[in-house]
């Protein structure tokens, strides 16, 4: 049996269907399922995406069958329509299109009215009777042909076209009359002729034969590669050719076209949503040349442009029913083109309609209560990543805005605030009750209380894994990095953005961190809106997941922002994020810098306190929930002051000169400090102070349960374990100190003690580690540098570059090496349950908010997820979606 490459569509009956958008691109599959619901569509036939991609294997060539396919069925157009192709006196007219499965705006535009030449134009103003018509469809054809099949440039004809304008003294298009139209058509030609070396064809199977040969080539296009790797469409998926015959919607006032929304696809709300213009063909709705005019007054109450149910009642009434009929068929929101010609309607194309994540949400919940589709599919409806937009203040759409720069969209929000350039001002700022923006270059450890305290972060250098970015997306701030288009000058507390604006300390900008703009003065921002719609899909999304979702979180603060969002726990809480705080950083430093135990010790009795502080404030957020608490994980010189005036202020305090204080910090340099002294190495070498740590913690745990009748299970997490003896070491001293904590408080407390697994050693011998290890917490972050073997603060230079030639799919910070580091993951999971049936398993750090990897996670069975605060919706809906599917 020959292949099938044509499939056709018309008068109720089609040979494609709604579901074969893979042959048919998704433009022919849903024509021909609107056909066969009985919808009015002009006939026509579609080629399939086989044929392009046969096209490329085969050096350009079509497949034999093709050409005999293509003229039995525009035979079966002609006979429906009662017309023919090319014929002098009733000539059949069609369009062109393109369309791939998924739809692509790199692709080729649409030729309309093709078969039109000298002599079937006489046909067309023989039938119509309006000369001025038939001419002005004729030189829109000449016009759309010879651009996007002979590669005329658009500009010379539309200077043609302009120059006559200005000779007739007319402004619009409508104003020229039949015979203007006609000497056009004719100096377009001579033009292409002259610019290009070739006539324009007239023979109408030539040109339908150039514009099947031109979408096809188009699949090759710099436009159409660089959208597929954006969007990551495959290039062998094709697109397919729609012809179809021609429908006139500019025949007069009795005709129009128009584009509409079934529901509101930036709200979501239930009403018929669309625009139309009478008297007009083709994209003139959206080509932005006559303002187009509402559909309904739904909306527009007392706008002046009538509407098409009040100049087209019987058509509006008909487009009603099909929305209707189309709402019930796909179950979904559709996205619809229609033209009307002499009073009758024609629909022209309908698919799933883009939406806002605000509307997703509305329309699936909605959909749902009309009995559309069922809760599953209400969730399944709604993409997880979409929602980040909307846990985050945005700014009003309403409002003017004046943007003077753009750098990449880091952590989303909308912020504004006083800029600031450093973070000690930051603080001292916020603290005075001020709203500021850190302003930096980049950001380093250093600065993490500065941008604690500010509404939002701009830094001018750094990728979308830099520290800023990063750390801003943990804490749920506002960031946008990499904003080349700004100088800053920390000497003149001023930087310099486009145009040569200049923005100095204590002025007022705004931050977008979804999109990467900065502007100038207070931009008026709306709330996030958690309630209703959205909490209805978000409890039917943990009916159906199996995986947990904790956050982590590090302060009270962010562990009741946490709660907010549907953590059920902490995946992790790093214990260091506390040190940096302006009273304890003195102290940790003291700590660090004692020769001596004692001074240590003596250090390390100032943070206790402290420390217990906030467990105890965490604790009582979290209401019993489970709590991961990570010991000291970084390397110490990040602590240690890099400035003349620290060191001295310290020297003070410890009595120790400065020059010793130099040397002893000059000494804690490391090579690499990412694999140095840091993790579990410190508590080896410096056990007082996980000691400390832990006893902190416990302290904290047994006053809550003896004083205020919590019942808590904390979880003391070692961190960079390499080998089992390590864990072994360090937990067998955590267990000393909790006993004599416990016993001091006399009280029950069960207590859990694990470990991460960010090393591949570790996961290699998840085995033996698991004897000591009562859970697993999977640190992706460390794991996918240590199993690279690349360091993230370097990658900037050549990660970007990688994924953008496709070396690396996606970066692997960002979502799980499912290949690589998932498997050390999944296989450390395994070995892990063989020694400890019930260990507990999760995992923290970037991935556990970001979809694909959530899904990963719950495939390979592991207990729980963490993220960041603002992420925890995100990870929610992932987890439903992947036991949904
Ligand atoms: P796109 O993929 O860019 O939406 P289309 O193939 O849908 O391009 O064509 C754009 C517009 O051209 C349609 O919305 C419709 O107004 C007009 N058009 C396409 N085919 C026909 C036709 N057979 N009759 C009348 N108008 C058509
Ligand atoms: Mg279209
Ligand atoms: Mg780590």
């Amino acid at each position: 049996m020959t292949q099938k490459y044509v499939y056709f569509f018309g008068n109720g009956q089609a040979e494609g269907r709604a579901e074969m958008k893979n042959l048919l691109g998704g433009k022919g599959a849903n024509l021909a399922e609107m056909t066969s619901i009985g919808l009015p569509v002009p006939p026509g036939f579609t080629i399939t995406t086989e044929v392009c991609t046969e096209f490329y294997k085969n050096n350009q060539t079509y497949p034999e069958s093709l050409t005999s396919a293509v003229a039995e069925n525009l035979k079966m157009v002609e006979a429906l329509m009662d017309r023919r192709f090319g014929d002098p006196r009733n000539p059949l007219l069609v369009s062109v299109r393109s369309g791939a499965r998924a739809s692509m705006p790199g692709m080729m535009d649409t030729i309309l009215n093709l078969g039109l030449n000298d002599t079937t134009v006489q046909g067309i103003i023989a039938q119509s009777g309006d000369e001025r018509f038939a001419f002005d469809a004729y030189r829109r054809f000449v016009q759309m042909y010879s651009d996007v099949v002979m590669g005329m440039e658009k500009d010379i004809l539309e200077h043609l076209l302009e120059q006559k304008k200005e000779q007739r003294g007319v402004h619009l298009d409508t104003d020229l009359t039949a015979a203007d139209w006609k000497e056009l058509v004719g100096s377009f030609k001579l033009k292409i002729k002259e610019e290009l070396g070739k006539d324009f064809p007239e023979d109408p199977h030539e040109q339908l034969w150039g514009a099947i040969g031109a979408v096809f080539g188009s699949w090759m296009n710099q436009r159409a590669i660089t959208y597929r790797k954006l969007n990551n469409i495959p290039a062998d998926w094709g697109t397919a050719v729609n012809v179809q015959s021609m429908v006139f919607g500019n025949m007069g006032d009795d005709c129009a076209t128009g584009v509409a929304f079934t529901r509101d696809p930036s709200t979501g709300e239930n009403y018929f949503f669309g625009e139309f213009l009478v008297n007009a063909q083709g994209e003139d709705v959206v080509a932005g040349i006559r303002t187009p005019q509402p559909i309904n007054r739904v909306k527009d109450k007392d706008g002046k442009l009538p509407s098409m149910e009040e100049v087209l009642p019987e058509c509006y009434r008909q487009l009603v029913d099909i929305r209707g009929i189309l709402e019930k068929h796909y179950k979904d929101m559709q996205d619809i083109e229609f033209t009307i010609e002499k009073g009758k309607l024609f629909m022209l194309q309908t698919r799933n309609g883009k939406r806002t994540a605000p509307a997703a949400i509305k329309i699936a919940v909605d959909m749902e209560k009309e009995g559309l589709i069922d809760e599953k599919e209400a969730v399944l409806r709604v993409q997880p990543s979409q929602l980040d937009q909307l846990l985050h203040p945005s700014l009003d759409p309403a409002a003017e805005k004046q943007v003077i720069a753009k750098g990449l969209p880091a952590s989303p929000g909308a912020v504004s605030g006083q800029v600031v350039f450093s973070a000690d001002e930051a603080e001292a700022e916020a603290k005075l009750g001020k709203k500021v923006i850190l302003v930096r270059i980049e950001t380093s450890p250093e600065d993490i209380h500065g941008m604690h305290a500010s509404q939002g972060i701009l830094t001018a250098r750094g990728g979308m894994t830099s520290h800023a970015a990063v750390v801003a997306r943990g804490m749920g701030k506002c960031c946008v990095a990499g904003c080349g288009d700004i100088k800053v000058s920390y000497a003149g507390e001023s930087f310099v953005a486009r145009n040569g604006v200049v923005v100095k300390k204590g002025d007022t900008i705004t931050l977008d961190g979804s999109c990467g703009e900065v502007m100038l003065g207070a931009v008026p921002t709306v709330a996030p809106v958690l309630t209703g719609d959205f909490a209805q899909l978000m409890s039917w999304v943990d009916t159906y997941r199996k995986l947990k979702v904790r956050a982590n979180a590090d302060t009270p603060h962010d562990s009741r922002v946490a709660r907010q969002f549907g953590a059920e726990g902490i995946g992790l809480c790093r214990t260091e994020h506390m040190f940096f705080e302006a009273e304890r950083i003195s102290a940790v430093r003291e700590m660090i810098l004692s020769e001596e135990l004692e001074g240590r010790e003596k250090a390390l009795a100032k943070i206790l306190p402290m420390q217990k502080g906030d467990f105890i404030g965490i604790f009582r957020e979290m209401k019993g929930l489970p709590v991961t608490i990570r010991l000291l994980d970084p390397p110490l010189h990040e602590f240690l002051p890099q400035e003349e005036k620290d060191l001295e202020e310290l020297s003070k305090t410890m009595k120790v000169p400065v020059g010793t204080l130099k040397h002893k910090v000059e000494s804690l340099h490391e090579f690499n400090p990412m694999l140095g002294h840091r993790g579990c190495r410190l508590g080896i070498t410096y056990p007082e102070i996980y000691d400390m740590q832990v006893r902190a913690i416990m302290e904290a745990a047994c006053e809550l349960v003896k004083n205020e009748g919590f019942s808590i299970v904390p979880e003391i997490m070692i961190p960079l374990i390499a080998t089992a003896r390590e864990l072994q070491v360090l937990k067998q001293n955590a267990v000393a100190i909790c006993n004599e904590v416990i016993a001091r408080y006399d009280v029950r407390l069960e207590y859990l003690i694990g470990t991460m697994i960010e090393l591949p050693r570790a996961a290699l011998t998840a085995d033996e580690i698991a004897v000591e290890a009562e859970f697993f917490s999977f640190g992706t972050n460390d794991l996918t540098q240590t199993t690279f073997g690349l360091s993230r603060d370097d990658a900037g230079k050549f990660l970007p570059f990688y994924v953008d030639n496709g070396i690396l799919a996606e970066d692997p910070f960002v979502s799980l090496d499912q290949n690589g580091v998932g498997q050390l993951v999944k296989m450390a999971a395994e070995r892990g349950r063989a020694t400890r049936r019930d260990i507990k398993l999760g995992i923290c750090g970037e991935h556990g908010g970001d979809p694909s990897s959530v899904i990963f996670c719950h495939k390979i069975g592991l207990d729980y997820v963490s993220c960041s605060p603002f992420r925890v919706p995100i990870a929610r809906l992932a987890a439903a979606h992947a036991a949904l599917s």
